[in-house]
């Protein structure tokens, strides 16, 4: 079955960048026209420029066009999982957790944080479960989700921060390494200024306290922090690779293929590795895909490859979530 479980509606910082490729997915749903790169052209585009930021990204016109790329490529479901730091209701959980003192990295992350986080929760939530109907007409059933950043310390705040709403699915992920949002573009030198080996273990030491905690039904991206291509020798990790697995299994928690690294970071390969992936099998872990999407036109992005390698690996099944409970369904 055909699924794509880690896909977001929006990310900030509303950047030129931003402009351009929320600008460019919108021309991706529409034929190309005769008159291309005129001022005619550049009217129209600018008027839909400005009614998608207008209307934010938890509208229909927004969302349809992930359902018709999701009927396009033939999927069965989509979940939906917009970043808990996007959304003000939390903010503060953040701010306890991820450096925003007045170090560099500090101020940065502030200006950061400040950026993204504007959304409402309550607003996203209704807005998803409003659409199920919608989806549900074509044949693809629309999940809800979110993706939660777990912190060592926070598990207790996080927890009552899950039980707020009423989730398919929720997903774990460490995007921050003591303070750090490793994944920023404008941070990526301090990975040369870092012991290579001992950030890998301590990143895992946090994967590891991500699925101690319980909170989560899937952790994502298990090797995120190769995004930038900075990785010891890989040999270095296997003994990493075991606990982690061994972990998941022993608290049934699940993980994802997630193709999001390959498509849009210097590194260009989905987490977790070949390798990483081959020692999950031996474990019997189960699995998901995910495209990490942040645009209608990246959804199930290099899926097919994905399910691929899952089979090569040994996987015949993959699993989905429904109010929290897993569900196993076949690759094919
Ligand atoms: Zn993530
Ligand atoms: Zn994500």
């Amino acid at each position: 079955m055909k699924v794509d479980y880690h896909v977001h509606l929006e990310e900030g910082p509303y950047s030129i960048r931003w402009w351009n490729r929320t600008a460019q997915a919108l021309l991706s749903f529409r034929e190309p026209s005769a008159d291309f790169h005129t001022m005619e052209w550049m009217h129209r585009l600018s008027e839909w420029m400005s009614e998608r930021v207008r209307k934010g990204p938890f509208s229909p016109e927004w969302l349809d066009l992930y359902r018709q790329r999701a009927k396009q490529l033939g999927l069965r479901e989509v979940g939906i999982v917009d970043h808990l730091y996007r959304f003000r209701e939390y903010k503060s959980y953040y701010e306890q957790y991820v450096r925003v003192d007045d170090s560099e990295l500090g101020r940065l992350q502030r200006v950061w944080l400040d950026q993204v986080c504007m959304a409402s929760l309550e607003e996203f939530h209704s807005f998803i479960r409003q659409q199920q109907a919608v989806w549900e007409q074509d044949g693809i059933r629309l999940k809800l989700g979110i993706e939660a950043d777990y912190f060592a310390g926070g598990e207790a705040q996080l927890k009552g921060i899950l039980q707020q709403y009423e989730w398919d699915y929720v997903i774990g992920s460490v995007h921050f390494v003591d303070g750090w949002g490793f994944d920023n573009p404008e941070t990526e030198q301090r990975f040369a200024e870092t012991n290579l080996l001992a950030l890998y273990r301590r990143e895992f030491e946090l994967v590891e306290g991500a699925i101690r905690s319980r909170l989560f039904d899937f952790l994502a991206h298990l090797d995120n922090l190769k995004v930038f291509g900075y990785r010891p020798d890989e040999t270095e990790l296997l003994s990493d690779y075991e606990r982690i697995a061994q972990t998941l299994r022993e608290h049934d928690t699940a993980t994802e293929i997630n193709t999001g690294l390959q498509y849009r970071y210097p590194v260009k390969e989905a987490c977790p590795s070949p390798t990483f992936l081959k020692i999950l099998q031996q474990h019997d872990v189960p699995i998901t895909t995910s495209s990490d999407a942040h645009f209608p036109d990246h959804l199930a992005m290099h899926l097919e490859e994905a399910r691929e390698r899952l089979k090569e690996a040994g996987y015949t099944k993959i699993v989905t979530f429904d109010r929290r409970k897993r569900l196993e369904v076949p690759l094919e």
